[in-house]
């Protein structure tokens, strides 16, 4: 078995790529690292950062990172000199030219405690064409100590020029077989979980999107009662309309969503919430073997699929799609609910 960058699942062949390109000494000067949220570039990149300045890496025996080295030890302490965290500043939508000009300066300082100097640029998919050119500046002639991690989401917003000078490596999003031995292997108190309340787990899987990340931030968390009251709302309201009880139980339902001036983001995440059941019932109408993305048993969604016309699909989905957009734009909490239900009676 394979023990190097030991706590990435389902990337295997990536894991290898870099160990045997770490060992062998034939390594790119930059890196893009894209998947969906949650996938474990962040992971991937400090073990790619950990393993480059391993003092242990010369040993066969030794599976990279050891984890034990001074130089490991550092890195997953996130107190290494040499290692650099690049993010937006908060709430920014884009990543901009200040923090590269940062690197840019940096960079011409040989590393302190290594052999490297690692760079780890997160949500990279976000830089200002600014920011890009300027860090293409340093990619064009880096120092050889240096090496760029490049996190995205996805690679359409990066400059061709960027791309050109690094290798682009897909990270593959872990199946929920594979996150759930991961998680009873390696986290206890999600083992816990998945063992006391499997159907709970099931809920909060779909609502994570499979990122294990958001799976570990809610375990455990206050969210994590309301994520689970919000999906309830929705297989309520989905069933209502489906059995046509909507009228009869218009203000049990109604009071289920948020209704308070300040739960404005509350309610849009319903909706969207909404909005991705609907997406799960139309996909059921024509795909073979779909993939659900809010519902947590097929069968089930396969059935509820069976009361719904496109059309009524196409209906509810517009809808919440209005009453999302009004919020947006400062319409009223209360009013906004009412509305969108009784457009789908
Ligand atoms: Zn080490």
């Amino acid at each position: 078995m394979n023990n190097d960058f030991q706590g990435i699942i389902a990337n295997d062949e990536l894991c290898s790529y870099f160990a045997t390109a770490i060992k062998s000494g034939s390594l790119s000067h930059a890196y893009i690292l894209h998947g969906a949220r949650g996938t474990g570039k962040h992971t991937l990149a400090l073990l790619l950062a950990a393993a480059l300045n391993c003092e242990n890496k010369g040993d066969s025996h030794s599976s990279i990172p050891c984890r034990e080295c001074n130089s490991c030890k550092k890195i997953f302490g996130k107190i290494s000199p040499d290692v650099t965290l690049v993010s937006r500043e908060d709430d920014r939508a884009t990543l901009g030219i200040a923090p590269i000009r940062k690197i840019r300066e940096d960079v011409t300082f040989f590393p302190i405690d290594g052999a490297y100097k690692v760079y780890i640029i997160e949500d990279a998919h976000t830089m200002t064409t600014q920011a890009q050119n300027a860090l293409l500046l340093t990619l064009e002639e880096p120092p050889s100590y240096a090496i760029f991690i490049l996190l995205c989401e996805d690679t359409e917003s990066l400059l061709e020029t960027i791309k050109s000078r690094a290798p682009i490596l897909r990270m593959k999003t872990p199946s929920e077989d594979q996150t759930v031995a991961f998680l009873k292997e390696n986290h206890p108190p999600a083992r816990t979980f998945i063992n006391t309340s499997p159907d709970e787990f099931k809920q909060i899987y779909k609502a994570s999107k499979g990122s294990i990340g958001r799976i570990l931030e809610l375990i455990g968390s206050t969210e994590k009662k309301q994520i689970l009251q919000n999906r309830s709302l929705v297989e309520q309201l989905m069933k209502a309309i489906a059995d046509h009880s909507l009228a009869t139980r218009f203000s049990e339902i109604n009071s289920m969503f948020a209704q308070k001036r300040e739960d404005r983001d509350k309610l849009i995440s319903q909706l969207c919430e909404i909005q991705s059941a609907v997406r799960d019932l139309m996909v059921l109408k024509k795909a073979d073997e779909p993939q659900m993305i809010f519902f947590t048993d097929v069968e089930y969604a396969e059935e509820l699929s069976y009361s719904f016309s496109t059309q009524k699909l196409t209906q509810i989905y517009e809808s919440a799609e209005k009453a999302r957009i009004a919020l947006l734009r400062n319409a009223n909490v209360k009013l906004t609910v009412v509305n969108f239900l009784s457009g789908l009676i």
